[in-house]
């Protein structure tokens, strides 16, 4: 009996332990990490100052301005959208913390769904947080969740159905800003997330907006820019000018009948031109095994290797290299420049002329913490 007792309160303390440690780990992802503008910097606001419907939720998050103060454009870029894609959010920040805006407006939303940097995907066995060496310390961020946290939005629906499409998607859907598009002021947080957005693009007048993203190796769409009907051009010219760099991206319609994406609403929905670029990132693909921090930076496994080398898939995979996060985010870079050349072609009276940016081949040199202020 008395074993019994003390089997109990050792289990009930190790248990609560446990929970204490948890706790303290999940309570940290609630802590967002600092960033470092470079000195173009001319203004932050937040998303709320858009659309009241946000302020203080954890949909609210920092708008960071980059004024020229010369005649031009606007330019919108944004990573974050799905939090649990590393280079998404890193390559804004590398854009954030050193870029220089000659003509036009640049404005940079790092974490477009803030409330999915605070929690990770259930049942998937990522870190909650990787480390980049930079020269002054080692800067760390969240690695978040695909979807918005429930702790902000629950329950699911058990189908949910887009707005206004009404198209039918899986409950899960509800909580992803990039099904949420053009948003209602009266709908979900994740709705109200998206409303705010179109409100930004509206009322900034943005002529180009970036949607940045990551996919797994094994899915069809990686390695693409993907552009509105309207703006075939534009994307033709960039992914001309891409391959002229080495770097190969396919070009991608938006379909026209897949609602609340990016770059359908914000094509349909507003003046803006919208381009979506995903990267290939093994850690988020079912092929993937241990996922740890190595897999999310180094982006190589074995099992895509193998994967790769069977030509069992057709899969976004370099054998030898992997997808490491410089490759990543120096693409991402390199597809917003190019992107930004040949949108300048078509509107030379709308010119954004942006510099300072690292290109790819300096970022696979030196690494992305080379380009990161403390
Ligand atoms: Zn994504």
């Amino acid at each position: 009996m008395i074993r019994n007792h003390l089997s109990t309160i050792i289990i009930t303390i190790v248990t609560a332990t446990m929970g204490v440690i948890a706790a303290i780990a999940f309570g940290k992802m609630h802590h967002p990490e600092e960033l470092f503008p470079s000195d173009g910097l001319t203004g932050k606001v937040m998303l709320s100052d858009y659309f009241e419907g946000i302020k203080g939720t954890n949909g609210d998050t920092e708008v960071y301005l980059y004024d020229s103060g010369i005649e031009g454009g606007t330019a919108l870029l944004c990573g974050g959208t799905h939090s649990n894609e590393a280079a998404s959010f890193l390559s804004t920040v590398v854009i954030l913390e050193n870029l220089k805006v000659t003509s036009g407006r640049v404005i940079i939303i790092p974490r477009l769904n803030n409330s999915s940097f605070t929690c990770s995907d259930p049942m998937e066995g990522f870190p909650a947080f990787y480390e980049i060496p930079t020269k002054n310390g080692t800067r760390r961020f969240r690695l978040g969740s695909r979807v918005t946290n429930p702790l902000d939005q629950w329950p699911d629906p058990l189908v949910f159905a887009q707005y206004p499409s009404n198209q039918q998607l899986s409950g899960f859907e509800t909580r992803n800003l990039n099904r949420a598009y053009p948003g209602r002021p009266d709908g979900s947080l994740t709705e109200k997330v998206a409303y705010a957005i179109i409100q930004l693009i509206d009322k900034e007048k943005v002529n180009i907006a970036f949607d940045l993203h990551e996919s797994s190796p094994e899915v069809p769409i990686v390695n693409v820019i993907v552009y509105h009907e309207n703006y075939e051009d534009i994307a033709m010219g960039a992914i001309l000018g891409l391959e002229m760099a080495n770097l190969q991206f396919s070009p991608e319609t938006s379909p026209k009948n897949f609602h609340g994406l990016s770059h359908r609403e914000w094509g349909d929905y507003t003046d803006a031109i919208p381009f979506l670029m995903e990267t290939s990132n093994p850690s988020m693909g079912r092929l993937r095994g241990e996922t740890n921090v190595d897999l999310v930076l180094r982006g190589y496994s074995d099992n895509y290797k193998k994967a790769k080398e069977t030509g069992a898939l057709r899969i976004a995979y370099r054998e030898d290299t992997g997808e490491p996060i410089e490759h990543r985010v120096g693409r991402h870079i390199m597809g917003i420049v190019e992107l930004l050349n040949s949108y300048n072609l078509y509107y030379p009276d709308k010119q954004i002329v942006i510099e300072n940016l690292p290109d790819y081949d300096l970022i696979m040199g030196k690494g992305v913490g080379e380009f990161l202020n403390n």
